[in-house]
């Protein structure tokens, strides 16, 4: 697989704190990469340093191949495009006047493309309207479109719905999906809202004290929060030979354990089991939510 960004023990540590702990992660290419975890758990960090706003303590990452201490990591940084904490926009000038100004940053050499970038984040309509007129949600379009100024290939968002209505969050939403399928924008997002991420994610890391608790893709998640039954046994190669012969999606969890797809009367397969010489010892329905799944990897408290 290939990775736009990879980390490896990333640390970062303050006088009397750390915000990170050795992080460990990858973003394939392509990917809508959810980063979730609970306030305080160091999104921001990560995000921060590798935007090059902060140096790790120690570890190392990697952007397109180059590593963080290499000397032209800024040619990797040049295709990744950001929005950190509050959208960098001015506010006294209006959207178009905001992306002008980015463009001349970047030192682009026309204003070219600026209609279509309104046009992308919808805000061609937004006029000579100065920023600070603007709902959060179109505040945060146009960091996003701001972050979009320099043609990137890797979009970094760190909480781009907090605060918005469900109007807004529906806009961004669709954004990122739009940049993702149609410019094949690879995307990093941070959120505390499992349920929200779910909606768009392809790929998600699970963080919490500073360190990856697991990382998985979408498919992986969505199998791990299906509705199943939890049966245990004493032999498991019975019991799949008994579910092969009822057509059952199941899997095998141990030698003892397996979890099965479907409903199958509890006479027939504890009889089909006793033939095989194979006692039923336990039977549990599991129906893992996103949101206990997500408590089950980081623990319970506070997710405000
Ligand atoms: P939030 O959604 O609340 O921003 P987060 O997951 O983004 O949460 P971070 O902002 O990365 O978390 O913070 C991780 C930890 O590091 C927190 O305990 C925070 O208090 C601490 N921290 C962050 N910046 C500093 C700093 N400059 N000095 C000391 N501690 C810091």
């Amino acid at each position: 697989m290939e990775y736009v960004l990879q980390a490896v023990g990333l640390t970062k540590r303050y006088r009397r704190s750390s915000a990170l702990n050795g992080l460990t992660m990858g973003v394939p290419r392509g990917a809508i990469y959810g980063l979730v975890g609970r306030n305080g758990a160091g999104k921001t960090t990560l995000i921060r340093l590798i935007c090059g706003l902060q140096t790790p303590t120690s570890g190392t990452y990697t952007l397109y191949g180059r590593k963080n201490t290499d000397r032209d990591i800024d040619r990797s940084r040049r295709r990744m495009g950001a929005v950190v904490e509050t959208p960098s926009i001015y506010l006294d000038m209006s959207a178009e006047d905001n992306l002008k100004q980015q463009y001349r940053v970047l030192g682009l050499p026309s204003f070219e493309g600026i209609g279509e970038l309104l046009e992308l984040v919808g805000l061609e309509s937004a006029g000579k309207k100065k920023a600070r007129h603007f709902s959060l949600g179109m505040k945060q379009r146009l960091g996003i479109a701001v972050a979009l100024a320099g043609d990137p290939d890797f979009l970094v968002l760190d909480e781009p719905v907090n605060g918005l209505d469900p109007q807004g969050i529906i806009e961004i939403r669709e954004l990122i999906l739009r940049l993702n399928r149609e410019r094949q924008i690879t995307v990093l997002i941070s959120s505390h809202i499992l349920d929200e991420l779910s909606r768009l994610a392809t790929h998600y890391g699970f963080i919490d004290g500073g360190r990856m608790v697991k990382e998985l893709s979408a498919a992986d998640l969505e199998a791990a929060c299906r509705k199943c039954v939890r049966l245990t046994v004493t032999d498991t190669a019975a019991l799949a030979r008994v579910l092969d012969g009822m057509g059952a999606e199941y899997k095998i969890l141990d030698g003892e354990t397996a979890d099965v797809y479907q409903k199958i009367p509890v006479s027939r397969l504890t009889a089909a089991l006793q033939a095989e010489g194979c006692e039923l010892i336990d039977l549990q329905e599991r129906d893992e939510s996103l949101e206990s799944y997500f408590v089950s990897l980081v623990g319970g408290g506070r997710h405000d």
